[in-house]
């Protein structure tokens, strides 16, 4: 039996970043840059007003009094327009914010703090202004490069788009980006017992829930999803779906149940006879068993059936394949250290445990959110976080740390 860093290693060994594209900026959230990012121009574009006021040179106010320093107004420069004057000794032009600075001037004085009352954008420029404090260089100037030097690396491949990067992207005119092409994953269940989510109940029957939160799990992780359906509980029906996955060139097949011990659990048999099966049990709770390996040449990862393995078994092993197929630098969950509130137990598996977590004066403490059994899903709908206990452990008293994964 693998340990849980074992298994992960070699999943992730099986896969490899898949093809690029060149999309437009606008289709690019979420996606995944395939090139590092350098700045293509400085940010700020030019030296410009972060207020509405008047572009001043700041020597002149080295003589503002109480009694006030007048300046002659001889210009007006709305954002968007590249002023065409210098100004001389003594004046001053009124500036939009993000209107850039006309030269000679090094300040802009906000109109607050200026003796003009009326300020909307349609009222008389006034002839002038007087001033009653001393402005130093720089002062409401975003100077040109401030943010972003022109060749400064800004952006790393392999990050996933956020929208503020997208943000960057266009601040830079960078219209076009080369991303990495998305994952497709096809995914089955497995099981005679399952029913589509539409159709009536029969008795001994359950619906399929795994192909939905599955399917959920691949798309929040960059994945493109290709559902196969169902397969029924044999050789030849788990086979005829897998072919499927095989003809839609797929980079990656994630399938549910069939992989454990029971009499018709025929998804690892079919690893055996028409690809390789790598291994298949972790040393893990829940989730032990899974089935990992190769149909046919494609990754091939069989998560167990019970709801929350399968949900755990992806979170621990096949959203890092994932963002690995999707050219994601690192997809590793950040883990935190939290607090128990309650005794935990475990069988000595590395056990991922179910729990809410709140905070109390500054400290996170963690609570089992219900019964365990790897079935409940409801639990973990209530859960916003999983627990790590590392294998060996049985008992993990209240008040101490242990480690745990945000969902
Ligand atoms: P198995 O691995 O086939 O023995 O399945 C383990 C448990 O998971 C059984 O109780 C199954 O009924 C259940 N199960 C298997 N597949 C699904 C599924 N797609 N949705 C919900 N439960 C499932
Ligand atoms: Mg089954």
């Amino acid at each position: 039996m693998l340990t849980v860093v074992e298994a992960r290693n070699r999943i992730l060994a099986m896969v490899q970043p898949v093809s690029r594209e060149v999309l437009r900026l606008a289709d690019c959230s979420k996606r995944i840059l395939s090139v590092d990012i350098a700045a293509t121009s400085d940010l700020p574009l030019f030296d410009n007003s972060s207020m509405d006021g008047f572009a001043i040179r700041s020597d002149d106010t080295g003589a503002a009094t109480r009694a006030g320093l007048k300046l002659r107004v001889v210009a007006d420069i709305k954002a968007g327009e590249q002023p065409n004057l210098a100004l001389h000794e003594g004046e001053a032009a009124r500036i939009m914010t993000g209107a850039p600075l006309p030269s000679g001037a090094d300040a802009v004085i906000p109109i607050e703090d200026t003796d003009v009352q009326d300020w909307n954008t349609d009222s008389v420029l006034p002839e002038f202004i007087s001033i009653h404090k001393k402005v130093a260089v720089g002062e409401y100037v975003r100077p040109r490069g401030l943010d972003v030097r022109q060749g400064q690396p800004v952006l790393q491949k392999g990050t996933r788009l956020k929208p503020q990067d997208i943000g960057l992207l266009a601040m830079l005119g960078i219209s076009q980006v080369q991303v990495h092409g998305k994952p497709r994953i096809a995914l089955l269940s497995s099981g005679d017992e399952l029913l589509e989510v539409d159709a009536p109940l029969e008795s001994g029957k359950i619906r399929d829930s795994n192909s939905y939160t599955l399917a959920a799990l691949v798309e929040d992780s960059g994945g493109e999803i290709l559902r196969l359906g169902v397969a029924k509980d044999s050789k030849r029906s788990v086979e005829n779906l897998l072919d499927k996955a095989i003809e839609q060139k797929v980079d990656l097949i994630l399938s549910s149940a069939g992989v454990s011990v029971g009499a018709f659990d025929y998804v690892r048999e079919v690893l055996e006879s028409k690809g390789e099966l790598d291994f298949w049990r972790v040393n893990m709770r829940p989730g032990k068993p899974i089935a990992v390996g190769r149909y046919r040449q494609i990754p091939f990862i069989g998560l167990p059936g019970n709801p929350v393995s399968a949900f755990v078994g992806f979170e621990v092993f096949v959203r890092e394949a994932i963002g690995q197929l999707a050219g994601l630098a690192t997809s590793e969950r950040p883990r935190i250290r939290v607090k128990l509130s309650e005794e935990v137990h475990s069988d000595g598996r590395e056990s991922y445990l179910r729990a809410l977590l709140q905070e109390h004066d500054g400290v996170m403490l963690a609570k089992l959110t219900g019964h365990q059994g790897s079935g409940n899903l409801l639990s973990l709908v209530q859960a916003n976080a999983l627990l790590i206990i590392p294998a060996g452990v049985k008992c993990v008293p209240a008040g101490q740390e242990v480690e745990a994964w945000l969902l």
